[in-house]
């Protein structure tokens, strides 16, 4: 192949590779795929919390129940005493009013377990909307890896032929050629060359402006190619 069929090709070969690193960074399924990891590591968050505030209500509720039922032996304990015909007579008054204390105090601690069991009920039920939440935001997650593990597949596959394409029409260019592409080619938008015709692919607007004689002059020469005074890239007359 002509170095400079060459030159040109290779062009194309870059800013496809280009366009496709672009479409790699920026896929929306991309977007996607960052909201869903951001919403699970949410739900975990929350769950983790809410496990750790259950466990905490789960600890005082057994607590409370054990100390319900020490009371009850208590009371029952007492209740035999008083029934008993043991005690003295002067002191079941006593007796009596302390039993009815410890019933009080037991009617007290029972509210409050049960306080204590509707709010772990609230937190349980809490927690089951978190975790289904939370499964729907791993399946979108999932499903999001998967298509852009897909696309990405795709993109790499397609950089992978063109990267080939490259280099096997690489070895067609002179090395000083190649090296002053390359050189230029990041400082002008990943373009390094191109041709000037009608279908110019630069969007200098010095290369419109090229005398047309200047033009005629450079395809007559054996170069064919010379530097845009403008930005300074490869020109190449076909
Ligand atoms: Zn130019």
């Amino acid at each position: 192949m002509e170095e400079l069929d060459a030159l040109l090709a290779v062009q194309g070969a870059d800013s496809r590779i280009d366009d496709l690193l672009a479409r790699r960074a920026s896929l929306p399924e991309l977007v996607a795929l960052k909201n869903a990891h951001l919403a699970v590591g949410t739900g975990e968050r929350r769950l983790a919390a809410l496990e750790a505030e259950a466990h905490t209500a789960e600890l005082a509720i057994d607590k409370l129940d054990g100390e319900v039922g020490i009371l009850d032996a208590k009371i029952t304990e007492d209740d035999r005493r008083l029934y008993g015909g043991t005690v003295k007579s002067k002191e079941l008054e006593a007796l009596m009013a302390a039993i009815e204390s410890l019933r009080r105090r037991k009617s007290a601690m029972e509210d409050d377990l049960l306080d204590k069991l509707e709010a772990r009920d609230g937190l349980v039920g809490r927690m089951r909307a978190v975790k289904t939440e939370l499964a729907g935001a791993q399946a979108r997650k999932t499903e999001a890896e998967a298509a852009v593990s897909a696309l990405w597949g795709e993109i790499d596959a397609e950089i992978a032929t063109l990267r080939d394409r490259r280099a096997g029409l690489v070895g067609n260019i002179s090395a000083p050629l190649l090296g002053l592409y390359e050189r230029i080619r990041p400082y002008h938008d990943g373009v390094g060359a191109a041709r000037v015709d009608e279908q110019c692919v630069c969007t200098c607007p010095l290369h419109l402006l090229i005398p047309r004689a200047e033009v005629e002059m450079l395809r007559r020469s054996a170069k064919r190619w010379d530097r845009c005074e403008n930005c300074e890239r490869i020109l190449i007359i076909r």
